[in-house]
């Protein structure tokens, strides 16, 4: 491996009155391992997630390097502190109606209007059927 290494730094942490061990500091905030940081005080965005939570417009407190396997290198995850984190809200009758409205209309083919069951590309908003019938009907030269 070799490279960069991250040294052991003992530092105020934010989801601590005590000081506790960093890898230093990454983008200004306390940089920490995988197993270093308390999991039940902090989080990262996907683990909020799954626990139901957003960060609720805090900043992250910390990273989180790992190494990703599949992208085969370091990763800086964002912390945040999962007590001033919120619910995450479920969306509301009235934006699951105005979502399964835009939904219906990018499905609506624009020469014949009839809903094409997928979704129409957006530069002909056309279902196959009319895309085609347009393709095999010469354009009128313009004069
Ligand atoms: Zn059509």
């Amino acid at each position: 491996m070799g490279g960069r290494q991250y040294p052991w730094v003992l530092a105020s942490v934010p989801w601590s009155d005590a000081t506790a061990f960093t890898r230093g500091t990454h983008l200004g905030l306390p940089l920490v391992s995988w197993g270093i940081a308390p999991r039940d005080l902090v989080a990262t965005r996907r683990q909020l997630r799954a626990m139901g939570l957003r960060p609720n417009g805090q900043e992250p407190v910390a990273y989180l390097y790992f190494y990703c396997r599949r992208a085969g290198k370091k990763v800086f995850a964002e912390l945040f502190l999962i007590s001033k984190s919120a619910p995450h809200r479920p969306a509301t009758p009235a934006q699951h109606t105005a979502i399964a409205k835009a939904n219906l209309a990018k499905r609506i083919c624009r020469t014949c209007g009839r809903d094409a069951g997928y979704v129409v590309p957006l530069e002909t908003r056309q279902c196959t059927d009319c895309w085609l019938a347009e393709q095999s009907t010469p354009e009128p030269m313009a004069a």
